[in-house]
């Protein structure tokens, strides 16, 4: 099966009970037994649920995996992944990365005694050099937030498996429309599934996917002992928000270059980040691991200019100044005193994160009124 029947059939069957073609939602949390310990599969809704399942199975499909977890956000499903390691263990981690992410590593796992190095991963050849004998995971982010850095799985892939250490790609970016990480060599698929996957911002959901049996039934034992699960729903909304992927994408990347393109010839902008662009410093490698270059455009205005981001982004009008990304309706923000205010300033400043920093979610309106409205709010 071909990318665009999977967002639509994958893993899906018809629902036992009355052939309902669309899972239904199980809104239950208990399932009546024959005899103790004898049942149809399903016993507790933290441990299996039927809606969650059938969303679990999708999304297995949808990244080329066998087995997929959902969880109640992005950062539960980041959360599940750091649970399987020990105090002691060392985790090399990308500098350009989702700020909570950074929040989760820094403030909440190293106290209880697992390591963390932030690295530049633009050149991935250089990771092996971070890797001693304690390291056992890598955390990439490609493209990254907010810097649109891409990073080379395949390569990096190749130093995990030659260490034995886990790799794990957070595809939240990409989506598996444009990338599949499991086909490249990473171990661990990870989604804020609120962003594109859903994408209608209207749930907040993760999701893990991966090949391997025995690390699948870790995360399971995760996911059911720590309990960060999501709502039957949440789940049906998700798989519904999952029938369009492969739509919602093609036009996010027509309306991502248009605007990046725009933004490009602007006297008023200093500097576009796009991975789309022939210049950009890892083009040649987005150009080989991804179908095309999504919908998140990053520009710094002339000067770099705090006040003037700060005034182009509440000028917009058919950009929403908001959180999140990867819905079908186009969003503005600074990251910088929004997405990304849990990073300390001087760290900001170091990679890039800098005050003038504007970030958009690209939508899938009309690209004249994108273009419209940039216009007359940079001016
Ligand atoms: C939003 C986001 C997350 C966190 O996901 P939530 O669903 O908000 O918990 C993680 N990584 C990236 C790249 C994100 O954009």
């Amino acid at each position: 099966m071909k990318f665009n029947t999977k967002t639509i059939h994958g893993g899906q069957k018809l629902d036992p009970a009355y052939n309902a073609v669309i899972p239904p939602i199980y809104q239950t949390t208990t399932y009546a037994q024959f005899t103790p310990g004898e049942h149809k599969g399903y016993e507790y809704s933290r441990s299996k649920n039927p809606t969650r399942h059938a969303l679990e199975n999708s999304f297995a499909s949808i990244e080329n995996g066998e087995y997929g977890i959902a969880f109640g956000s992005g950062m539960a499903a980041i959360d599940a992944v750091l649970k399987l390691l020990q105090p002691g263990d060392e985790v090399i981690s990308t500098n350009d990365l989702y700020g909570g992410s950074y929040r989760l590593f820094t403030k909440i796992y190293q106290k209880f005694g697992i390591r963390f190095k932030f690295i530049g991963m633009e050149n991935a050849s250089k990771i092996e050099e971070h890797i001693n004998k304690n390291t056992k995971l890598i955390w990439v982010e490609t493209p990254t937030n907010p810097l649109l850095n891409i990073i080379d799985v395949k390569t990096t892939a190749k130093i995990a498996k030659r260490h034995n250490v886990l790799l794990a790609v957070d595809n939240t970016f990409a989506t598996p429309y444009l990338q599949q990480p499991l086909d490249l060599g990473a171990d661990i698929v990870m989604h804020s599934v609120t962003k594109y996957i859903g994408g209608h911002s209207d749930l907040v959901m993760g999701a893990l996917v991966v090949k391997d049996k025995a690390l699948a039934d870790s995360l399971y034992f995760i996911q059911n002992a720590s309990g960060a699960i999501c709502a039957p729903q949440d789940s049906f909304l998700a798989l519904r928000g999952i029938k369009t992927l492969h739509v919602r994408m093609q036009r996010h990347c027509e309306n991502g270059k248009a605007v990046a393109e725009y933004l490009l010839k602007h006297p008023k902008i200093e500097n576009v980040y796009w991975p789309g662009f022939k210049n950009h410093p890892n083009h040649k490698i987005a150009k080989s691991q991804m179908k095309d270059f999504g919908g998140m455009v990053s520009f710094i205005t002339e000067g770099n200019d705090y006040n003037e981001a700060i005034n182009i982004v509440q000028n917009l009008k058919v950009f929403t100044l908001a959180e999140s990304l990867g819905g079908v309706e186009s969003l503005a923000g600074h990251p910088a005193s929004m997405t990304h205010a849990s990073i300390p300033k001087e760290e900001r400043d170091k990679i890039g994160v800098v005050d003038a920093l504007i970030r958009l979610s690209v939508g899938i309106e009309d690209e004249e009124d994108l273009i419209e409205d940039l216009k007359q709010a940079i001016g």
